[in-house]
């Protein structure tokens, strides 16, 4: 199967394209910025990218340039309202692989898609320095890579000590239900001491303080932990 990132910020489009593509057969990741685009390419490997150039904060041809330093052939379709001569001069100069402007006919853009994964025909691509293919979960603003042990927030990586990595990862694979004290704690006795300062005895009001720093490292996000009194904690979806 092939995999498709869509970067666009307006949700509509993205929700729509993203169902146009899952219903052909793609695999599909979505970023609404340049900075979570670049998040994800760095841990995810995909076979191609639409990419919207009017974003937030960064332009989309921020992140064409970033692609065209870092992953060698990765074909990208440029989509924008954008439709002077010179934009889209700028940006196949800049190395996209093809250009359709909005609004655009959703057909037009599949043929245009097909033809452009044709001619790029190879194995999916990783980031230039990533090694192995993580195996990666998103969710909201975060994104965790299980293979590095690795979190970014809003495109930006998270600062986590083993413990703090160790108890996102079990929020995060069951968000929506009852993490108790005693899985938390079963998880950290199962894995090596964490070392110096940061290092602290399992028991449930280490927990506690470990809890309340993550909350704080997720703060600028619509990621909460919730008490659930008497049992442990949970993850509420996004
Ligand atoms: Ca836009």
């Amino acid at each position: 199967m092939l995999t498709i990132l869509i970067v666009e910020d307006d949700a509509l489009l993205l929700d729509a394209l993203t169902g146009q593509l899952l219903q052909l057969g793609y695999g599909v990741h979505t970023a609404s910025s340049v900075p979570q685009a670049i998040a994800l390419l760095q841990a995810q490997a995909v076979d191609g990218i639409i990419l919207d150039l009017g974003l937030p904060g960064a332009d989309g041809m921020e992140l064409l340039v970033w692609v065209r330093g870092h992953i060698a052939g990765l074909p990208v379709l440029i989509l924008t309202a954008r439709d002077g001569v010179e934009e889209r001069v700028r940006g196949l100069n800049a190395g996209a692989d093809d250009y359709i402007t909005k609004p655009f006919n959703m057909q037009e853009l599949q043929a245009r898609l097909q033809a452009m994964l044709r001619r790029a025909r190879q194995p999916a691509f990783t980031h230039a320095a990533g090694g192995a293919q993580g195996v990666f979960t998103t969710l909201g603003p975060l994104a965790i890579d299980h293979a590095s042990h690795t979190a970014a927030l809003h495109g930006a990586p998270l600062d986590l000590t083993q413990r703090e990595w160790e108890l996102l990862e079990l929020l995060v694979q069951r968000c929506g239900e009852v993490v108790t004290r005693e899985d938390v704690l079963a998880v950290w006795r199962a894995s090596p001491a964490e070392s110096g300062a940061a290092a602290a005895p399992v028991n449930s009001n280490a927990l506690e303080v470990y809890v309340h720093r993550l909350r704080r490292k997720l703060d600028p996000s619509s990621l909460s932990i919730r008490n659930i009194r008497g049992l442990g904690y949970m993850l509420a979806k996004p």
